[in-house]
């Protein structure tokens, strides 16, 4: 019998009462060359780069010793998969890439 846990915090998800959610997520180097005919309307252009860093960070975060770095960084498309409880599925939709509002904003400058 297959037993999971959350990704995220950890808790043993058990499937009988648990509901047990997947994410899927395909990180992909963005052909830009491939666009010139149309096919898109160029307005993502320069935000990739950007989610990819903080993709990276993110699965830092996540986990730090089961990913690989070298199949991290190659080119090739990487499809990751993270089983969430539905506490941690809930908390990932409001911020799915992990990004520390509040923590990075310091005003206590003057
Ligand atoms: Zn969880």
């Amino acid at each position: 019998m297959l037993h999971y846990s959350c990704d995220f915090c950890k808790r043993p998800i058990d499937t009988a009462t648990d509901v047990r959610h997947v994410v899927k997520i395909e990180v992909f180097q963005a052909v830009e060359e491939s666009c010139e005919d149309g096919c898109c309307d160029g307005t993502a252009r320069g935000d990739d780069a950007e989610h990819l860093e903080e993709m990276q960070d993110l699965l830092e975060s996540i986990d730090d010793h089961d990913l690989d770095r070298d199949v991290l960084f190659s080119d090739a498309t990487q499809s990751l998969r993270f089983d969430l409880c539905d506490a941690c599925r809930q908390r990932f939709l409001k911020n799915p890439l992990g990004i520390k509002t509040g923590k990075k904003l310091d005003f206590s400058q003057n």
